[in-house]
C-alpha cells in the first residue's frame, strides 16, 4: 500500500523537486511549468513548517539552484548569490511587509526608518542570473549563480555580450568612478522576438526549441564554446551588487544610480521607489497589466527594502534574504473546450488554424479563439474538435492552445484529426506547404482575403496610420474592386468614398484627409507598412536608420543586410526575397509615386548629438518623449552622469534632479524640452 504519511510525501516532493531542478538548472530544459514547480515547492515548505521533525539541511527548500556543472571552471564567491522568497498575491505582498515590520520591531527599530527609505520595486526579468567581477574598473570574471556560493565560470562567454562593459569609466567627467573591486549582479536575457527567431531556426534545424527566455539565455551562456554565445542576441539588466570595495552606498536606489553611472544597463524605466506597501502593490498591478507589451519577458516584480542598513539588520534566512521578495504573477493558463477548428488567411497568405473555444477567462481577458500555429503543432499536440484543452496567454498577446487534456487522458470517442484544407477558403487557390517551413500558404496571387489583410496592416496605426480606414471599409473597397494594392488608396475619389454604404459625407472627408496626411511618412513606418515577413516595427527603424533611403534598402544584397547589427541571416533572406519578387517591386514603385518616405533625422536633428535623461512624471508617456529625442537624432541615457546634456524634470522628480544639480547638468521643464525639439505650437 502507498505510504501517505507526511514523511513519505516530503521525501517524494524532495525527490521530485531535485529532479526538476536538474532539468531546469543543469540541462536548461524544464519538463514542467514554473507554476507547477512552484506548487510542489510550496507544498514542501508548508509540510516542513507544519512538521519540524521532518527538517533536513539538504532539503531543496534550504538550497539555492543546483551544483555547478564541472565542465566549466568553478568560481567560489564570498558573498553568496541567493534565491528570493515568493509572494503570489497582493495579500502575500502585504504579509511580507508585515513580516519585515515585525522583525524590525523585535530588534527595537522604529517603523519610521523603514518608511523613510521605503521599498524599491523592479520587474523580475526571466533570464539567467550572473555575477560580473571588475577589478580596478576592468572586467576580469563572469559566473553563473550555480548553488549560490559556487558558480560556473563563463567569463569568456559573457565577454561576447555587447551590453556588458569591459572597462568602467575611471574619470569623473566620463561618469562615475569605478570602485577598486565591484561584483555586480544581473540577469542575462533574450528579447521575445530574438527568442522566437532563434526557436524558428532551431525547429528548422530539427533542434528542440527553448521553452522560455530563461532557458534560452541559460542555454546560450552555459556553452563550452563562446562562439555559440556570441551568435545569440543576449542582453543584460543589472540590479545589484555582491562584494564591493572602494565605494559605499546607503540605499538600493543609490546603488542602481551608481551602476547606471558606471555604464551598466539598469532598468530605470521599470524600477520604482515606493513609499509604502500600497505603492508597491499598485506597481505590481501596473506591471502585471502592462507586461505583455514589454519586449522581454518578466515573471514578477522584485521588492527590496531600500535602506542598506536595514537590509543588513534583516539579514537572510537559509536560501533568501529577509529584505526582499519576488511577487510572481498568476498563471497564464485555463481549461476549456474546442468547439471548432477554422483557418484564417494572413497577409502573406499563411494559412493559420485557429481553435474556436467555449469562452474562458485567462488573466482577466475572455478568450474565444486561440491559435493552433500550424499543422505540425496540431499533430504534435493532437488537438481535435470537442477536446478539453489548456489555453495560454503568455508572452504574446495572442492566446494559444498548449495542450489537449483529452489526448493526454486518452479520452475515448474523440473526433477525427484536423487537416488544413488543400484549397484556400477565401479564393479557392491551391494551398501549399512552404518547403522547409511548418506553414501552409495560399498560392493565389489574387487571394482576396490576403489582400484585405495586407491592406489592413498597411493602414494600421503603427504603419501608415490612416485613421478611419477600418476593417469593413477595407473589405468593401477590395470586394468592389476599387482597391487591389496599397497605391490604389491614394487614387480614391472623395465621391466614391461618400457613396459607399454607411459612409457619410463627413466620414468621407475625414478619410480623404487621413489618406492625404499619410503621403509624407517616416521611412521606418513605410517599411513596416509593406508587411515584409519578419520585419516588424523595430527592425524597420533599424533599417531606415542604417540605410537612410528606400533605394539603398532595395538595392542592398544579403551581405550588406547582415552587416547591420540587429539583422540575422533569416531576416536578410526575407528582405532579399521580398525585394527580389517582381510583383513586390511593382507594388513598391507604384507606392513611391504616391508617398514620400521621410529619411530618419540625420545629424541636423534638433537633438542631434545630445543626450537626454528624464525624471518625474511628464504629461505624455515617457516612452514617447524618449522616442521624440531619438527621432531628432539624440540619445537617451540610462542614468545620471556627466555624459547627460539635459535632464528633463517632470512633476515629482526623483533624486536624479539633485544629482544633476550636483553635476551641473542643465535641467529643463517639459515645456522647455518641447520648445527645444520644436514640438510646441
Ligand atoms: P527566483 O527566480 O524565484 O528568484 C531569484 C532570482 O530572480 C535571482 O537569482 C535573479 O536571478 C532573479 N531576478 C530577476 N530580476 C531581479 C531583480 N530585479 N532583482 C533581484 N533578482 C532578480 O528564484 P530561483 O531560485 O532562481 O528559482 C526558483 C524559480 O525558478 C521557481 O520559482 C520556478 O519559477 C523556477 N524553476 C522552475 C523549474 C521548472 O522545472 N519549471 C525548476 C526550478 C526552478
Amino acid at each position: 500500500m502507498r505510504d501517505t504519511s507526511p514523511k513519505a510525501r516530503a521525501e517524494e516532493l524532495r525527490r521530485l523537486i531535485r529532479y526538476h531542478n536538474d532539468r531546469y538548472y543543469r540541462d536548461d530544459a524544464p519538463e514542467v511549468s514554473d507554476a507547477e514547480y512552484d506548487a510542489l515547492f510550496r507544498e514542501l515548505s508548508r509540510l516542513e513548517a507544519a512538521h519540524p521533525e521532518l527538517a533536513d539541511p539538504d532539503s531543496p527548500t534550504r538550497r539555492v539552484g543546483a551544483e555547478p556543472v564541472e565542465a566549466f571552471g568553478t568560481v567560489v564567491r564570498d558573498v553568496p548569490m541567493l534565491s528570493l522568497q515568493n509572494a503570489f498575491s497582493d495579500a502575500e505582498l502585504r504579509e511580507f511587509d508585515a513580516r519585515v515590520r515585525r522583525f524590525l520591531k523585535g530588534r527595537g527599530i522604529g517603523e519610521e526608518i523603514l518608511d523613510r527609505g521605503g521599498y524599491v520595486a523592479e520587474v523580475k526579468i526571466d533570464g539567467l542570473a550572473v555575477e560580473l567581477t571588475y577589478e580596478d574598473g576592468e572586467y576580469v570574471r563572469g559566473a553563473t549563480r550555480g548553488d549560490g556560493v559556487r558558480g560556473e565560470d563563463v567569463t569568456a562567454n559573457l565577454r561576447t555580450i555587447q551590453e556588458i562593459p569591459l572597462s568602467l569609466p575611471k574619470d569623473r567627467k566620463k561618469g562615475g568612478i569605478a570602485p577598486s573591486r565591484l561584483d555586480t549582479r544581473g540577469e542575462v536575457y533574450m528579447e521575445r522576438l530574438d527568442l522566437a527567431a532563434l526557436n524558428r531556426g532551431r525547429e528548422r534545424a530539427g533542434e528542440p526549441a527553448f521553452a522560455n527566455p530563461r532557458n534560452a539565455a541559460a542555454g546560450s551562456v552555459r556553452q563550452l564554446d563562446p562562439r555559440v554565445t556570441a551568435s545569440r542576441r543576449l542582453k543584460l539588466w543589472v540590479y545589484g551588487t555582491g562584494r564591493v570595495e572602494g565605494v559605499r552606498v546607503t540605499t538600493h536606489w543609490e546603488e542602481l544610480a551608481l551602476l547606471a553611472g558606471l555604464g551598466f544597463p539598469v532598468n530605470r524605466e521599470w524600477s520604482r521607489r515606493c513609499r509604502g506597501i500600497d505603492e508597491v502593490v499598485a506597481f505590481y498591478r501596473e506591471v502585471e497589466a502592462g507586461k505583455d507589451s514589454l519586449p522581454y519577458e518578466i515573471d514578477g516584480v522584485v521588492v527590496k527594502v531600500n535602506d542598506a542598513g536595514l537590509q543588513k539588520e534583516l539579514g537572510e534566512i537559509s536560501r533568501s534574504p529577509r529584505w526582499a521578495v519576488a511577487a510572481k504573477f498568476s498563471p497564464d493558463r485555463a481549461e476549456t473546450t474546442v468547439e471548432d477548428i477554422v483557418v484564417s488567411v494572413g497577409r502573406t497568405g499563411t494559412i493559420t488554424p485557429v481553435a474556436v473555444l467555449s469562452p474562458v477567462v485567462v488573466r482577466g481577458v475572455t478568450v474565444r479563439r486561440a491559435t493552433l500555429h500550424n499543422q505540425d503543432t496540431i499533430d504534435g499536440r493532437d488537438i481535435r474538435v470537442g477536446d478539453r484543452v489548456l489555453v495560454q496567454r503568455a508572452g504574446d498577446v495572442i492566446p494559444e492552445v498548449v495542450e489537449s487534456l483529452s489526448a493526454a487522458r486518452k479520452s475515448p470517442g474523440r473526433g477525427p484529426k484536423f487537416r488544413i484544407p488543400d484549397r484556400c477558403p477565401a479564393c479557392d487557390a491551391p494551398v501549399e506547404r512552404v518547403p522547409g517551413e511548418a506553414a501552409h500558404r495560399c498560392t493565389g496571387d489574387g487571394c482576396v482575403e490576403r489582400r484585405k489583410r495586407a491592406l489592413r496592416h498597411f493602414v494600421s496605426k503603427n504603419a501608415m496610420d490612416i485613421e478611419g480606414m477600418g476593417t469593413k471599409i477595407v473589405s468593401t473597397l477590395v470586394d468592389e474592386g476599387l482597391v487591389t494594392e496599397p497605391a490604389d488608396l491614394y487614387r480614391l475619389e472623395r465621391e466614391t468614398l461618400a457613396a459607399m454604404e454607411r459612409l457619410g459625407e463627413k466620414s468621407a472627408d475625414n478619410l480623404v484627409r487621413a489618406i492625404e496626411g499619410s503621403r509624407r511618412v517616416p521611412m521606418s513606418r513605410f517599411l513596416f507598412a509593406l508587411g515584409i515577413p519578419l520585419v516588424g516595427e523595430h527592425l524597420s527603424e533599424v533599417l531606415a536608420r542604417h540605410f537612410g533611403s528606400i533605394e539603398a534598402i532595395r538595392g542592398a544584397d544579403g551581405e550588406e543586410f547582415r552587416k547591420v547589427r540587429e539583422i540575422g541571416p533569416e531576416v536578410a533572406a526575407a528582405l532579399r526575397a521580398y525585394f527580389d519578387s517582381p510583383r513586390n517591386g511593382k507594388t513598391v514603385e507604384r507606392l513611391l509615386r504616391e508617398v514620400t518616405p521621410l529619411p530618419p533625422a540625420t545629424r541636423a536633428g534638433k537633438a542631434s548629438g545630445k543626450t537626454f535623461l528624464f525624471t518625474g512624471t511628464l504629461s505624455m508617456p515617457r516612452a514617447r518623449a524618449q522616442e521624440m529625442v531619438r527621432r531628432e537624432g539624440g540619445s537617451v541615457a540610462a542614468g545620471i552622469s556627466g555624459k547627460v546634456d539635459y535632464l528633463v524634470a517632470g512633476e515629482d522628480p526623483g533624486n536624479k534632479l539633485a544629482k544633476a544639480r550636483e553635476l551641473g547638468v542643465p535641467v529643463l521643464t517639459e515645456r522647455q524640452f518641447l520648445d527645444m525639439l520644436g514640438e510646441t505650437g
